[in-house]
């Protein structure tokens, strides 16, 4: 079976997440844990978590991944920008035991211009520095789409930061980012190849997460532009083949897909699920 969601807003609360995976159909979800254009983490109340702990043992959705802030960035070259975003990482790991999640998604993050060796040993170190912090916990990479100074769009980088931290890491691919990366997951052949690779570098039994998004920008363009399913590069061929390869179908999948009026995240979901087994 299939495990598939959308990120969903914990706005109205962390456990009305329940409620609101299930009336969009979903069986697995990724929030943030707080507003992700912000450094304050809102604790939730010893009531809050009791009831999302209940409803997470009694419904059947899972995993509920953690997607870090928009503001983090591990690679910065700043001391006080890279240490704000460990103690942000930090705090969300505090936040994934307070509720029982396993999964933390961040972004590699960006050199800004100081050269990928050394945003790379960043990472490193502040992975490092983490590890007291995660008891159990799992960080995973999350592929980028590249722009200027963006680490993590080659699996290069992926490979460095997870053979020489002495954290454990997991990949979480991203279609539209692997596509504007370059990597031509639109084809039949271009996933393939995708496939082969990630698994020669990194293995593919890394891979714990897959966000669903179709690409707005084109193949190799280094942008970030999240499109409906099926509407943007990649198109409904290239996610048939996507959601129903042997080395995916497995891994839960989670749209990210635009917030524009033109469809709704019900609609993504069902043109996902219209796609699972025809092959
Ligand atoms: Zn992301
Ligand atoms: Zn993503």
């Amino acid at each position: 079976m299939h495990r598939l969601g959308v990120h969903l807003s914990i706005a109205k609360g962390i456990s009305r997440i329940f409620d609101l995976a299930k009336s969009l159909g979903c069986n697995c979800t990724q929030i943030f844990s707080h507003s992700p254009r912000s450094w304050k983490f809102p604790i939730p109340t010893e009531e809050e978590v009791k009831e999302f702990r209940r409803r997470y043992r009694s419904e059947d959705i899972r995993p509920i991944f953690i997607h870090q802030s928009y503001l983090v960035n591990l690679a910065s070259p700043n001391k006080e920008v890279y240490q704000r975003s460990l103690e942000s990482i930090k705090r969300e790991a505090e936040f994934a035991k307070l509720l029982g999640l396993r999964y933390i998604v961040i972004h590699p993050g960006s050199h800004l211009g100081k050269g990928e060796k050394l945003g790379l040993k960043n990472i490193v170190n502040a992975l490092d520095s983490l590890s007291d912090h995660l008891d159990g916990l799992e960080i995973l990479l999350e592929t980028t789409a590249g722009a200027r100074n963006i680490i993590g769009s080659r699996f290069e980088h992926l490979t460095y930061i997870i053979e020489n931290s002495v954290v454990a890491c997991g990949v979480a691919f991203d279609t539209c980012h692997l596509y504007s990366a370059g990597y031509d997951v639109s084809s039949e052949e271009g996933l393939e190849d995708t496939l082969r690779s990630f698994d020669s570098m990194i293995g593919i039994k890394k891979l714990k997460l897959i966000h669903l998004n179709d690409s707005k920008g084109e193949l190799g363009s280094n942008i970030d532009r999240h499109e409906h399913i099926g509407l943007g590069r990649i198109g409904l061929e290239g996610f048939r083949r996507v959601v129903n390869h042997r080395h995916l179908k497995d891994k839960p999948m989670i749209l990210e897909t635009p917030m524009d009026g033109k469809r709704s995240d019900k609609e993504n979901l069902d043109v996902v699920k219209s796609l699972i087994g025809s092959l």
